[in-house]
């Protein structure tokens, strides 16, 4: 035949018994052509190429080094490589061979039983047999010095192969190098490719490998690694820094190994060195990515977590503290909403350029995300790290200019103290985190961590969210979460209801019923104040129309208007527009203003309350006596009534001085024409005090609390049938 898939067919079709061939090759003909009738017998050495490789002739090195290369295939590499390219190698078992074979020893078996018998007449025979026996044992003993001379052969062309594989290696120019260094550490030898890796000839290396190789803390670190090296441990992997011929640092990666003599003295060393300095350079840029934030250039949230936990560890040891700051951009998302994002790149990257003047060296900075960041203050007290919160504060308080336009921004700043608010990473961050949530709401925007803090802060958060949504609502029934109490005011000339205060309740589905005080500064404090005054506004509207319509006498509803509305300057507007929508005129409501609204913008506040005041609302000056009570206030702004605060009503009973402070203000009142409410009366003695002095009206729990407007309108039509 001229083909091995020719041999293998014609043993397929019975047309001869065996063919031998190289196995991997059969393999792929049976499979491919699906013969059935093929079995093996035998394998021979796979593990050489000596049958199964071609080279090119120039190229001889190349069959040993594949040899070299199949020898090193490990046993788990084997399977898979069989997996995938080789049919299982199971020899088929043989069952006719055996049974001959069984014939054959059952045979022989009979014949030795028979020789037996018969041997002792023939012990000339086996005399010869014992000599032919020593003449196969001296055969055998010949065949062990062949074999034996076969592999000093074979280990002698390995050594050579080896050889011829490490000149291979040394091509490998542009990466790797050898060398050979004597017992003092003196290089001997250096193979050529170390001129296309550095730059320098062999000579000039040998000569001057001192000074090539610096004192770099990579080198002294390897230096005294070396030092360790013992017959027991004498293949070192390290790092070397090398500088090349125009004095550019190269970093190796090296792997030695020493020869000892029998004293277990050093002879020499060898090594293998492998330039690695691209790869250190990639190395490093993945780092960088993963630890630095692009634009900024500050750390990522990564490297900040594993610097504070280096520095938790380092505390522990040295009792210190460690300050952690968390800052937020107040107004940054809006910017950013307005001007695009290339401008909020821009505040965000002279923020960090901000940040990192601020702070020292030993001190980092990162970007959290989006436009948070955060500091540890190492070895940092309370104050210290008081004091740098504040620094950092102003420096972003400056306005920043963006496409020649100066915006304002802000920062809030949290601070949690290690140990004292916690003690691992997660816990310091998350406690700065909720600091600075309760910054967002104080005016100085520096706030410090504390548990009741957090929890008041995320109340306040969810708060807001839901009052934003309940005001949408224009839902004006008492069923509403937001809905209004009415609390009598008694006229003590006749003990009559002159009319209520308006006071707004709201029970949350989550907390319960709400204190107003809570949220109105909620409202107050996320400029959702204006909406609510407009809709308690609204409401007291509907509700004078429908008391209007149900002939219930009373002569006024009061309502209580923030300082934040006052600085409005849409503020009477709104309110024209509103009573545009109901038939109610402005005589029926009062509005109670707070003296300390005044302070802030007197001016502004004083020009709308003039303007309401003139379109028929009665102005009362509600808490008086707790905030600066001058009599200015009184003079300058159109105020019809003054209302005394609870708490000088509450011992002026028992407490002469408030009792004359309360005689003093009604009779100061009535000199500037002004009527005076007393709230808060609680007893019977405080309202007969109160008749006394002179006192307009009263409001207390001693008359009424604030009820559901059922309630009033029962209340009212009870006393009008007295
Ligand atoms: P305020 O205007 O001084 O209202 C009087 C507060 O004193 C009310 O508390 C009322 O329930 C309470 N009070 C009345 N009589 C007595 C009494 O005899 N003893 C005691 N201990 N307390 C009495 P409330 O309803 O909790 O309101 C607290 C504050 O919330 C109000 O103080 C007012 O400043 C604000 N507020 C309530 N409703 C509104 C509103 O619709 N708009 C605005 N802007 N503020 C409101
Ligand atoms: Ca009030
Ligand atoms: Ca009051």
């Amino acid at each position: 035949v001229e083909t091995i898939e020719q041999a293998l067919m014609t043993v397929e079709v019975g047309k001869v018994d065996a063919a031998i061939m190289h196995a991997a090759a059969a393999i792929h003909i049976q499979r491919k052509h699906a013969l059935k009738n093929i079995k093996y017998v035998a394998t021979y050495d796979e593990k050489s190429s000596n049958e199964s490789m071609a080279v090119r002739k120039d190229l001889p090195i190349l069959k040993s080094i594949l040899d070299k290369a199949i020898t090193s295939i490990s046993a788990k590499e084997q399977a898979v490589i069989n997996d995938r390219w080789r049919a299982s190698l199971e020899v088929p078992v043989d069952y006719s061979t055996m049974i001959q074979l069984v014939v054959v020893f059952a045979l022989f078996s009979t014949m030795l039983i028979y020789m037996i018998l018969i041997t002792k007449n023939k012990n000339k025979i086996i005399f010869e047999k014992s000599h032919a026996l020593e003449r196969n044992v001296a055969d055998l003993v010949k065949l062990r010095a062949s074999l034996e001379e076969q592999v000093q052969d074979r280990t002698e062309s390995l050594t050579k192969s080896e050889e011829k594989y490490r000149h291979l290696i040394e091509n490998l120019k542009e990466e790797y190098f050898f060398y050979k260094k004597d017992k003092y550490g003196k290089y001997i030898y250096v193979s050529p490719s170390l001129i296309n890796i550095l730059g320098h000839s062999v000579e000039e290396f040998i000569q001057n490998s001192d000074r090539y190789i610096p004192n770099t803390a990579v080198n002294m670190k390897a230096f005294s690694f070396l030092k360790k090296i013992s017959p027991s441990k004498n293949v070192k992997k390290f790092e070397l820094e090398i500088y090349n011929a125009n004095s550019k640092l190269h970093v190796f990666s090296i792997l030695e190994t020493s020869k000892f003599d029998e004293q277990e003295c050093l002879v020499y060393t060898e090594g293998i060195a492998q330039d690695i300095t691209h790869l250190k350079k990639t190395e490093a840029e993945l780092h960088w990515l993963s630890h630095y934030d692009d634009l900024t250039q500050l750390s990522n949230r990564r490297m900040f977590l594993s610097h504070l936990d280096y520095h938790i560890e380092k505390a522990k040891y040295n009792y210190e503290n460690i300050a952690v700051l968390y800052l937020d951009l107040n107004r940054f998302k809006h910017i950013n909403d307005s001007l695009g994002h290339g401008a909020g790149d821009k505040i965000l990257q002279e923020v960090s350029t901000r940040i990192k003047k601020v702070i020292r060296s030993s001190d980092l900075a990162a970007r959290i995300g989006g436009d948070e960041f955060a500091v540890v203050l190492p070895s940092s007290s309370e104050l210290a790290a008081k004091k740098a919160a504040i620094k950092l504060s102003k420096s972003l308080q400056k306005p920043f200019i963006v496409n020649n336009s100066s915006y304002i921004l802000g920062v809030s700043i949290g601070i949690a103290i290690y140990p004292d608010n916690g003690e691992t990473t997660h816990a310091l961050i998350q406690q700065a985190d909720a600091a600075m949530y309760v910054a967002k709401r104080q005016k100085n925007q520096i706030a410090f961590c504390s548990v009741e803090q957090k929890e008041k802060s995320l109340r306040s958060m969810q708060i807001e969210q839901d009052l934003k949504k309940l005001l949408l609502d224009k839902n004006f029934e008492p069923s509403f979460p937001l809905y209004a109490c009415f609390q009598p005011k008694i006229n003590l000339s006749d003990d009559k209801i002159s009319g209520c205060e308006l006071l707004i309740r709201w029970n949350h589905t989550q907390f319960g019923s709400i204190p107003p005080i809570e949220f109105i500064v909620i409202a107050e404090e996320t400029g959702l104040i204006n909406k609510l005054t407009l809709w308690v506004f609204e409401l007291a509207c509907r509700q004078i129309e429908n008391w209007n319509n149900s002939h219930l006498n009373f002569e006024a509803i009061a309502i209580n208007i923030s300082g934040d509305d006052l600085i409005s300057d849409k503020f009477c507007a709104k309110v024209t527009a509103l009573l545009n929508k109901f038939d109610v005129p402005t005589s029926k409501i009062q509005l109670e203003i707070t003296e300390t609204s005044l302070v802030d913008s007197p001016n502004m506040a004083k020009e709308n309350l003039i303007r309401l005041h003139e379109m028929g609302f009665k102005i009362a000056l509600d808490d008086f006596g707790t905030g600066y009570s001058s009599l200015s206030y009184l003079r300058n702004f159109p105020v019809d009534y003054i209302k005394i605060d609870r708490s000088f009503i509450m011992d002026m009973a028992s407490n002469s001085d408030d009792f004359e402070v309360v005689k003093a203000i009604i009779a100061i009142a009535h000199t500037l024409k002004k009527k005076v409410i007393a709230e808060g009366v609680e007893t019977k003695e405080q309202a007969e005090l109160l008749t006394d002095l002179g006192c307009d009206e009263v409001q207390g729990y001693y008359y009424a609390k604030p009820l559901v407007s059922s309630e009033f309108e029962e209340l009212v039509v009870k006393a009008s049938l007295i």
